[in-house]
């Protein structure tokens, strides 16, 4: 018996589609940055850590951690990093979540260096009381159309929001996140959590990045325990490339 030939569809050659995963670079210098590398990863994005200024080079977006801003910002003045993450930001989208949003912010209390000021909002820092009144809430996250579980450890509470500036979350009557155009403030930790849609929304809504659609049983990252969720969030960064002094005066 002559084999049948094969349909048409099978005989061509596949095409070559190519379409280039986003570089999302993450700031490395201190605090929960591998478990925000993990959340992207798991989105399709590449994700860059960022310690130098040339690791900002080619990036479609940022991600600013949460951690210690006071440490973050004596770090990121040791490291170069303050004049080429101020034009960063003017350009490029930029997710930062709690120690992010008040290095982002326009206004910050009690910090040893000015913000980058992104964002038209004024914060509080630790306005919620100290490392033992973390808490983690039922928020209602207009941005995703629903409600998402937030981790607020040691978090800033938004105290003024500018005229320019999107609620995108709200814990009871209260801002816990915004927008104002490419940048994006999160008081809580979604990268603590395995629910991956704010991270999502930031890629594809907010940066207008490729990000595969949403699959049943598919990205996720693994969940933690809450009782190791605040010990990731600040635990300092030890760099790859050795180029990270130590947190001056350790954790505040
Ligand atoms: N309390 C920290 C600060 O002021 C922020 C805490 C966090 O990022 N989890 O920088």
């Amino acid at each position: 018996m002559t084999p049948r030939p094969p349909p048409d569809d099978a005989a061509r050659a596949p095409e070559r589609v190519t379409v280039r995963r986003p570089r999302v670079g993450v700031l490395s210098l201190q605090g929960d940055f591998g478990r925000h590398a993990a959340s992207l990863e798991a989105l399709g994005a590449t994700a860059v850590r960022v310690v130098l200024p040339a690791d900002l080079e080619g990036l479609d977006a940022l991600v600013m951690p949460g951690g210690e801003s006071t440490t973050m910002l004596r770090l990121m003045e040791a490291n170069g990093l303050r004049t080429p993450l101020e034009a960063f930001v003017r350009e490029r989208p930029v997710l930062g979540t709690c120690a992010g949003v008040i290095l982002l912010a326009r206004e910050a209390d009690r910090l040893p260096a000015p913000t980058l000021g992104a964002l038209d909002v004024g914060v509080g820092r630790n306005a919620y009381g100290r490392q033992i009144d973390s808490f983690e809430a039922e928020l209602e996250a207009s941005a995703l159309g629903g409600p998402f579980t937030g981790v607020f450890i040691r978090a800033p509470r938004i105290v003024r929001v500018g005229p320019g500036v999107e609620v995108v979350a709200r814990h009871g009557a209260e801002p816990v996140g915004v927008r104002q155009g490419r940048i994006v403030g999160l008081c809580f930790h979604p990268e603590l959590t395995s629910d991956l849609r704010f991270h999502r929304w930031f890629l594809g809504a907010v940066a207008g990045l490729a990000v595969p659609a949403p699959r049943p049983g598919g990205a996720r990252v693994p969940e933690i325990a809450a009782a190791h969720a605040s010990t990731i969030a600040m635990t300092p960064a030890t760099s790859a490339t050795g180029a990270i002094p130590a947190p001056p005066g350790g954790r505040a």
